[in-house]
């Protein structure tokens, strides 16, 4: 057991029953987010082919970017049901100017293996990155399943910029950098609508609104998006006039994320 095992597990018996809500709620690395103007990010878990094919287009078509994030150890095979996009669609998109976050390789739940096996696992991820051209380490990482734990987010609040989970909301006021907020964009959970309001919000508290999908195809997954609705929000987007940037970004632009990637590698990797 790690010096990291032991003092967490010591703090989660500290804030016995509640350790889920309390990784969740207590900012590892608080943030006093001053933006000038919302920004939101389009991301995407996975890294589903369907995602690569029909988001990034839509992205493209309406000068936007987005942030994919990369399980190696799925590359090429299914999850979910999903057909996984293969290395070399990754260095593609990557050159297009999309950013490649990091996931874990084995898309393993962080919050039921051992930091140790949790931190090797991270480390093969970004190693095959770095075989593919990247700049690493990547400047965000998603946790699988949106899962986190104290141990995980102490663990793994330095290696990375910034971490996003799944909890949903606005990224406004004083944010946490180790648990970054999101909401999904799945046909059967949110509307334009419902979105629309989200927007009305982030513009009034001038904040960072990140949505996060995974497959984008016709007869999405329950965790996916059909590129009509995906369209549909990206151009309610763009017509607002709201700036799209990828994770890496707005980390960079707040100043939290190093401005360049290190020279000699493959830039775009490094979103
Ligand atoms: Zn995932």
């Amino acid at each position: 057991m790690t010096v990291i095992d032991i003092a967490s597990r010591l703090v989660e018996k500290i804030v016995s029953g509640g350790s889920r809500r309390a990784a969740r709620r207590i900012p590892f690395r608080p943030h006093s987010l001053q933006l000038d103007e919302p920004v939101i990010a389009f991301t995407f878990d996975d890294f589903p082919l369907s995602a690569a094919e029909n988001a990034a287009p839509a992205l493209e078509d309406a000068g936007m970017r987005g942030t994919f994030y990369y399980s190696g150890g799925l590359a090429g095979d299914r999850e979910n049901g999903q057909l996984i996009a293969t290395d070399d669609v990754v260095v593609d998109l990557a050159g297009r100017g999309h950013e490649i976050g990091a996931h874990t390789h084995d898309h393993l739940n962080v919050q039921q293996t051992p930091i140790a096996d949790m931190l090797d696992d991270v480390t093969r991820n970004i190693e095959q990155l770095e075989r593919m051209g990247a700049a690493v380490p990547p400047v965000s990482f998603a946790y699988p399943y949106g899962v986190v734990s104290l141990r995980t987010k102490l663990a793994l609040m330095n290696r990375f910029a910034g971490l996003r989970g799944i909890e949903s909301g606005i990224n406004s006021g004083v944010i946490d950098l180790a648990h970054l907020r999101a909401q999904e964009l799945y046909d059967v959970s949110s509307d334009p609508e419902s979105i629309g309001a989200l927007i009305d919000e982030a513009e009034k508290t001038r904040g960072w609104l990140i949505f996060y999908t995974h497959d984008v195809r016709q007869r999405p997954s329950d965790i996916g998006c059909s590129p009509a609705y995906f369209r549909t929000i990206v151009d309610l987007v763009r017509r607002r006039g709201i700036r799209v940037e990828t994770i890496a970004q707005t980390l960079r632009r707040i100043g939290v994320a190093p401005c360049q990637a290190p020279t000699g590698t493959q830039q775009g990797l490094s979103g």
